[in-house]
């Protein structure tokens, strides 16, 4: 019998416990504020639970590198005095080098350093509605011109700037677990990471991992199945974190360019080999919305975008070009 189980906005069929290829082992923790769901099939029980320990502790090397609740390299940096000069250690600066990129690759829709945005409409508190004047001062706060990286040294040029690893430091994460779990050969790997999911080979007798996206206003509702193997899906949406201000609902992802939260008009997931990638583009493609994002991604069939527009009653489904072969048509 197949079980069907929800996981964020994904739903993840599993088989039986015992893959004829080797045995399957699932492993529950928490890590990054977010639950890290592991499905590892190895040659052994002793090799599969070693594996999902060696990606534990990758995850939690990325947390120390990326939080930004709680001590961190990046935190360090998020809090060094305006104007002072931060060396960054070569992790950090490495891994800022290639994501910051993406703002321009992405038209400004990607911007990590918007935490003031954040703080100015108090998205990790009780929310609230900035004044015209304060919006404008978060937005001078936000992108380039406010914490500048450059050759391994980080300063924040204006004051309240902060660099907001939200929107990719479970991509960092599930890249490092990549690569442990390829090291470790495993035979496959399901990971679930607060919803971005990484698959790598399949389970016994199957192609790959069948995994669901969900309706986004009904998580309980399958909207989507696809058929993932050696790639991560990465999935952005606004329902299922918010703040509530005088009945009206503002989400987490913000337009750095407007310095507003998006409207919430469904979710896209993105579905690439490299899970930085994925989560990277997730944020940005929904910022973009459904008409342009559908636009960008299919400029770039190297990764599937898959948007899920409207609401229940009539949810439609648009993909790219590069979405295609891993949709399951029923
Ligand atoms: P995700 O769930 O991967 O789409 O990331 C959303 C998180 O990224 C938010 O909770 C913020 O921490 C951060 N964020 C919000 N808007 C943006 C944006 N436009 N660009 C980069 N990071 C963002
Ligand atoms: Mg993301």
């Amino acid at each position: 019998m197949r079980r069907l189980e929800f996981i964020g906005l994904t739903a993840v069929v599993a088989g039986g416990i015992v893959a004829p290829q080797g045995i399957r082992v699932r492993r529950d923790v928490v890590a990054m504020g977010t639950q890290l769901q592991m499905d590892v099939v190895a040659g052994s029980r002793s090799r599969a639970l070693s594996a999902t320990e060696d990606v534990y502790q990758v995850v939690l090397q990325a947390d120390s590198l990326l939080s930004t609740w709680h001590p961190s390299q990046l935190d360090s940096l998020n809090h060094a005095a305006p104007g002072d000069p931060m060396a960054l250690p070569s992790g950090l600066a490495t891994l800022l080098g290639e994501v910051l990129p993406w703002r321009d690759s992405t038209g400004g829709a990607f911007e990590p350093v918007s935490g003031a945005l954040t703080d100015a409409w108090d998205l990790h508190g009780e929310g609230r509605v900035p004044l015209p004047t304060e919006l404008q001062a978060a937005l001078g706060s936000s992108g380039p011109g406010a914490m500048t990286i450059a050759d391994g040294v980080g300063v924040r040029t204006r004051s309240g700037a902060w660099l907001d690893s939200g929107a990719f430091g479970k991509g960092a994460a599930l890249r490092a677990a990549q690569r442990a779990l390829l090291a470790d050969s495993v035979d496959a790997a399901l990971l679930d990471f607060g919803g971005q999911l990484l698959a790598i080979g399949a389970p016994a007798n199957a192609r790959g991992w069948t995994v669901a996206i969900a309706d986004p206003q009904d998580r309980s509702r399958p909207a989507v199945r696809l058929l993932l193997c050696d790639v991560s899906a990465s999935t952005s949406a606004q329902s299922e974190r918010f703040v509530t201000v005088d009945g009206s609902r503002y989400g987490h992802i913000l337009d750095p360019r407007s310095g507003r939260p998006v409207p919430a008009w469904g979710s896209v997931t993105v579905i690439a080999a490299d899970p930085l990638l994925a989560d990277i583009v997730s944020t940005a493609l929904f910022v973009m919305g459904p008409e342009q994002g559908l636009a960008w991604a299919n400029r770039h069939p190297a990764l599937g975008a898959v948007f899920l527009v409207g609401d229940s009653s009539r949810l439609r489904v648009h993909a790219s070009i590069g979405a295609e072969q891993f949709i399951l048509r029923p």
